[in-house]
């Protein structure tokens, strides 16, 4: 069964008030593509704003605490990205592993709170050049999937998982089809064991430089149901050529 594709933009960041007009634009362009779900993760300061400007649109947070509420200096809880407007998250973004530590136990965490306040979840997953380079890229990437990803049936419907190699983030290199499509088989077969059935309706995402020239390709392998895309989402010029490719796979 095809699941109808998701388009994220990760802004990371990037992006100030100026750039509202931008988020627009990709909002107004995306209606043109009702078989596409498209969301712009905006920093967190923005989402409010990006809220308010496009009703109706998806916008999302990039990270989210674990906790309810607390002693978490400079932390964003899953009930204030809601009440911002915000309608999912992103959680375990490879940039956050590594440059904030984030185990897997804490992405699960995210997750859990995400999904328990009615979010929508995206959770990466990947692996270094390192990794890919010693033929262990599926087992370490499958083995980061089941430690991180959240408890519970319920989960499913508002999760999505990003298979986004590290090494493919940012610089232009991309992983043949056959790599995204071995990688994307077995993320399916350790979602559809963790949650049975339920796991195939969890939609996997492809991320790591997503091009208009590239996304036709990339949405053609089997089991890629859209895609986290970085750099090309900032300007509606680069973006929208990915989400019209997402329409035209959808056939
Ligand atoms: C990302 O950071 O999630 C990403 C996929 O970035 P880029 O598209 O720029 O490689």
């Amino acid at each position: 069964m095809a699941l109808k594709k998701l388009v994220a933009g990760n802004w990371k960041m990037h992006g100030l008030s100026s750039d509202l007009a931008e988020v627009k634009a990709i909002a107004e362009a995306s209606e043109a593509y009702p078989a596409v779900d498209v969301a712009l993760c905006v920093p967190a300061i923005l989402i409010e704003r990006a809220s308010r400007a496009v009703p109706g649109f998806a916008i999302g947070g990039q990270d989210v605490h674990f906790a309810e509420k607390g002693a978490h200096t400079g932390c964003v809880s899953a009930q204030m990205l809601l009440d911002a407007g915000a309608t999912l998250t992103i959680v375990g973004h490879s940039e956050r592993r590594d440059a904030q530590r984030e185990i897997d136990a804490d992405v699960r965490a995210k997750a859990e709170a995400a999904v328990a306040c009615g979010l929508g979840v995206i959770l990466c997953v990947g692996e270094s050049l390192e990794v890919r380079e010693a033929g262990e890229a599926i087992e370490t990437v499958s083995t980061q999937l089941d430690a991180s990803l959240p408890h519970g049936d319920a989960s499913t419907d508002r999760l999505a998982i990003a298979y986004e190699p590290i090494w493919a983030i940012g610089t232009g290199k991309v992983p043949t089809g056959q790599d995204i499509g071995e990688m994307h088989t077995a993320l399916r077969q350790r979602l559809v064991a963790a949650y049975g059935d339920a796991g195939r309706s969890v939609r996997i995402l492809y991320g790591g430089s997503v091009k208009g020239s590239n996304a036709g390709e990339i949405f053609a392998v089997p089991d890629v149901d859209g895609a986290l895309v970085g750099g090309a989402s900032l300007k509606t010029a680069d973006f929208m050529p990915i989400v019209e490719a997402a329409a035209a796979a959808n056939g």
